[in-house]
């Protein structure tokens, strides 16, 4: 289907690429968290009409066991389908630059774009008595802190977990982490102006690990060691220290992607007396024709206010919208791009 683009969100993994840290082929047009409308839908399509809002997430193949078991966010092809630049089947890309096929459908989308080709598998029908602009990042870096909480960790009531980074992935999961009831909630970042967001959004303590000798001793002495931690930053040793904050039995999940080939270590032993377990996380786990829509419910109920996290920005500005969000300034950009 042919979707025009209103809204689409800056998110971490545009960059990674960009810097060649995943290797998608370039030149490329990236953005993976668009929101728009149905414009023209071709003869297979069936989820959708023209007219229709929709939020664009990540592909998926859709027959592999784990896109038949409901986990598409671990589709055994996964890496073709949301960066390879070209539609799986054949290869080919809709976008061209001087008669040259350049890489498209970047997650299924390539919203960077004032028009998506996108399919039925990626794209999720929302009501439009919800501000459509807003909606692209719960295609991805919402989905992912809110799933990596819900779906992944899913943690009982009364539980303690930490949160280390407190970007738009980190903030909404300690948004989805007081939702489901945890009742001591770390946020670790080495941005002050973030700390007081995550506070905001229902962290009960704060960590700057520029104001602490130990991050690992701050947090357990605040908490005793945590029942889940999640790593949002992509930094190993940011990792390291996630597992070594665990309490008996503690899970770490970990969603921040560093470069391809990166390693982190633990101390085997730690894992095994204390009962320890690590999981990888892609997109939240997230089934996004059930987890979407159960977002936006949420947020209508003002229990899930990820639209704080937005500043606009013009398309045009989308340079100054990256520096934003690499510096810190912004947590999460959104490109205002059509008219809703
Ligand atoms: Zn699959
Ligand atoms: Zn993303």
């Amino acid at each position: 289907m042919l979707v025009r683009v209103v809204g689409a969100g800056v998110c971490h993994t545009d960059l990674i690429v960009r810097d060649q840290l995943y290797p998608t082929p370039l030149p490329a047009v990236l953005g993976h968290e668009g929101a728009g409308v149905v414009e023209e839908v071709g003869a297979d399509v069936s989820s959708v009409d023209p007219g229709d809002h929709v939020v664009l997430s990540f592909d998926s193949d859709g027959t592999c066991p784990s896109c038949r078991d409901g986990h598409p966010a671990f589709c055994a092809d996964f890496f073709a389908h949301n960066f390879g630049g070209a539609r799986p089947e054949d290869g080919s890309s809709p976008i061209s630059q001087e008669g040259d096929e350049i890489s498209g459908r970047f997650f299924g989308q390539s919203s960077f774009a004032t028009h998506a080709v996108a399919t039925d598998r990626n794209v999720v029908p929302v009501e439009k008595d919800v501000p459509l602009e807003a909606l692209g990042p719960l295609g991805c870096g919402i989905q992912t802190g809110a799933g990596g909480v819900i779906n992944s960790l899913s943690p009982d009531p009364g539980s303690s977990i930490a949160i280390f980074g407190a970007g738009s992935v980190g903030l909404s999961a300690v948004m989805a982490a007081e939702l489901t009831g945890c009742t001591e909630i770390v946020s670790v970042d080495l941005v002050d102006g973030r700390l007081e967001s995550a506070r905001e959004f229902g962290a009960t303590e704060t960590v700057n690990p520029d104001d602490a000798d130990d991050v690992v001793g701050a947090v357990r002495e605040l908490t005793g060691g945590v029942d889940y931690a999640l790593e949002t930053t992509g930094v190993p040793d940011v990792a390291e220290q996630a597992t070594d904050v665990l309490t008996q039995r503690g899970t770490l999940g970990i969603v921040g992607a560093p470069a391809l080939g990166t390693r982190a270590s633990y101390d085997v032993n730690d894992l095994i007396l204390n009962g320890r377990s690590i999981t990888g996380i892609v997109e939240g786990d997230a089934d996004p024709q059930g987890f979407i829509p159960d977002l936006i419910e949420l947020y209508r109920d003002g229990k899930f206010p990820f639209d704080e996290l937005i500043t606009y920005y013009d398309f045009e500005e989308i340079e100054r919208a990256v520096e934003d969000s690499e510096n810190g300034d912004t947590i999460k950009p959104v490109l205002r791009i059509g008219d809703a």
